[in-house]
């Protein structure tokens, strides 16, 4: 057996790399890893100890991180890195690189551990607790083109916080803020404004990056553009985003929010498409399929006003499908009037129907924090820390009719399980060198299944109901020609990704075999598989 050389590994060609995948995953079915045979000698782990860090390292007391939102899946790692500064997760990640193929350690940065699948978790490997960095200060700059430098750890919400006290946003969201930078970066961040902006990966001039080889890089687009380009919506597989720079605006004070409803699926997209094409619009545009359910309009009432209070009664939702279109406008106190009748013309020009227009004005935080307030309602019922079996698709413009109408009350019979959000955004809004992959139509849908098992909903295998039901949808998107692209997506076979990836799995695989070529980083997404690899590869014959 021949020790490589760091140098030696720099070279490692795209070749090696295929090694991993040849030998990809096809036993990898358990989602439970306790009491499985160890991968990793005790010496790779107690090497860790000799590391000299700002932070520290815990061996025991792993288990919570062997977890996440979809509370599915659970690898339970060897040891947790919580790092003090960027060089700790560079020294822990170059010492497991200079141990070549002789280790089998992998390394997996935890955000918020708010993934679906176990994408922030790495069986018997190191989870990188990337709150640990939180403490250090964000930066506002606040010119002309404003930005916020924030370590890959930050949560969104805490971001906000310190940009309004400037008076200032980042522009493009996630409907939820307690997610970190490095988090939402690694997938896209989408959510209703992200018609106008792009997503949140749009939305970055610079990352700090430690790559797979612990090297740490600065990048952006016209400075290591590859790895820049790589790392946004790259699934953590090319590096660790240790600082971001974003783009910031100047922050309304206050939203008016508004719900409408359709019966008719055609005239709800037509009225969406309308709006995210058009240059004066709302400022957040989004929609959520209602199927089969009673009593919606007197939910509603809690928190928004009906314009027509006394037709809004006399309208039955029972049984109809229905499709909501979600929109604000953000406005300052002394605009109120003229935002009035901005609002009033815009939806002059839609089809909704009359008698359900409902309308809240809130505050800008009040609105981005909207699903904080149903995360402490879930929590306090016990009813957050549940089976999360979500599904998220983008949908190409062309056949989301298609796909309505296999799906909405008919492989769904209802929604009693979560919400099911559908907007569409514009592809041009996108950066076609970034690695997240979207269907090639210039509008797509993001289509979103939302649910949860809850034991006691419907039977006992309620979990087991929504996998199939997620799995017909697939099928059905599969038989139809639907050509969707999953988006946050999980996939268990190499012919799975490389179709996902497909046309640019070439891409992806060169970027891997630049910037992890070791396969050391993101386990979790189960793309490659570094403990298939033979200790004993002669890599010259390799490369
Ligand atoms: P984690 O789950 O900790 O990590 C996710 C992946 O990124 C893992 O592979 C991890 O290894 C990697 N990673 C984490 N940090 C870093 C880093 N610093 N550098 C490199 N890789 C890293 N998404 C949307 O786009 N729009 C939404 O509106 C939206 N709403 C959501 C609402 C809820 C309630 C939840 C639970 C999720 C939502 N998401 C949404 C999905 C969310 O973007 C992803 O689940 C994201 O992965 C969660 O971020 P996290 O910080 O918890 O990441």
């Amino acid at each position: 057996m021949r020790t490589p050389t760091i140098n030696f590994l720099r070279q490692i060609s795209t070749s090696y790399l295929n090694l991993f995948i040849v030998l990809f995953l096809s036993s990898i079915t358990a989602k439970i890893n306790l009491g499985s045979p160890s991968i990793v000698p005790n010496s790779d782990i107690l090497s860790l100890k000799t590391l000299n860090l700002d932070g520290h390292f815990s061996f025991h007391d792993v288990h919570h991180v062997a977890k996440d939102f979809g509370n599915r899946y659970h690898f339970v790692p060897s040891a947790i890195l919580h790092p003090k500064s960027v060089s700790d997760i560079s020294t822990t990640i170059k010492h497991i690189f200079q141990m070549g193929l002789s280790s089998k350690l992998t390394v997996a940065a935890r955000g918020h551990g708010h993934s679906l699948q176990g994408q922030s978790q790495a069986h018997e490997g190191i989870v990188i607790n990337m709150e640990s960095l939180q403490g250090l200060e964000m930066y506002v700059h606040t010119g002309k083109v404003p930005y916020v430098d924030v370590y890959g750890g930050e949560l969104w919400i805490n971001v906000l916080h310190k940009t309004l006290n400037y008076g200032l946003a980042p522009k493009s969201w996630t409907d939820y803020l307690h997610l970190s930078v490095g988090g939402t970066l690694s997938n896209a961040g989408i959510s209703g404004q992200a018609f106008r902006h792009g997503p949140q990966i749009s939305n970055v001039h610079q990352l700090e990056i430690v790559t797979g080889k612990g090297e740490v890089v600065n990048c952006s687009a016209n400075h290591n553009a590859d790895l820049f380009h790589g790392v946004l919506g790259g699934l953590g597989q090319f590096g660790i985003i240790t600082r971001a720079r974003i783009s910031l605006e100047p922050a309304p004070k206050m939203v008016k929010w508004i719900r409408v409803l359709y019966s008719d699926f055609s005239t709800f997209t037509k009225d969406q498409e309308l709006l995210i094409s058009a240059e004066k619009t709302f400022d957040y545009i989004e929609g959520f399929v209602i199927i089969n359910r009673t009593g919606l309009l007197n939910n509603w009432r809690s928190s928004f006003s009906p314009q027509d209070p006394l037709q809004a009664s006399h309208f039955k939702s029972d049984g109809k499908t229905l499709f909501c279109l979600e929109l604000t406008k953000n406005f300052n106190p002394d605009e109120t009037n003229i935002i009035n009748q901005e609002v009033k013309s815009l939806l002059s020009q839609l089809a909704y129907i009359q008698s359900t227009l409902f309308i809240s004005e809130v505050s800008y935080l009040e609105f981005l924090e909207r699903v904080h307030v149903s995360e402490m309602k879930l929590r306090s019922k016990g009813l957050w820390e549940v089976p999360h079996p979500w599904l998220n698709l983008l949908i190409p413009r062309t056949k989301i009719h298609d796909f309505a109408e296999g799906v909405f009350g008919n492989i769904l019979a209802d929604n009693s399980n979560g919400p099911i959000l559908i907007y569409p955004l514009n592809k041009s809004k996108w950066d076609n060198n970034v690695s997240v992959v979207t269907p090639s139509e210039d509008i797509f849908y993001l289509v979103a299944f939302l649910s949860s098992a809850v034991p006691s909903c419907s039977g006992s295998d309620s979990l087991g109901r929504i996998l199939t039901q997620n799995k017909r949808v697939l099928d059905f998107c599969e038989m139809a020609g639907i050509g969707m692209k999953q988006y946050l997506p999980h996939y268990t076979t190499q012919e799975e990704w490389q179709a996902h990836f497909d046309p640019r799995w070439e891409a992806f695989i060169r970027r891997k075999s630049a910037y992890d070529p070791l396969a050391i980083l993101a386990p979790g997404q189960r793309i490659f598989h570094r403990q298939y690899a033979s200790p004993d590869a002669d890599l010259t014959s390799i490369a």
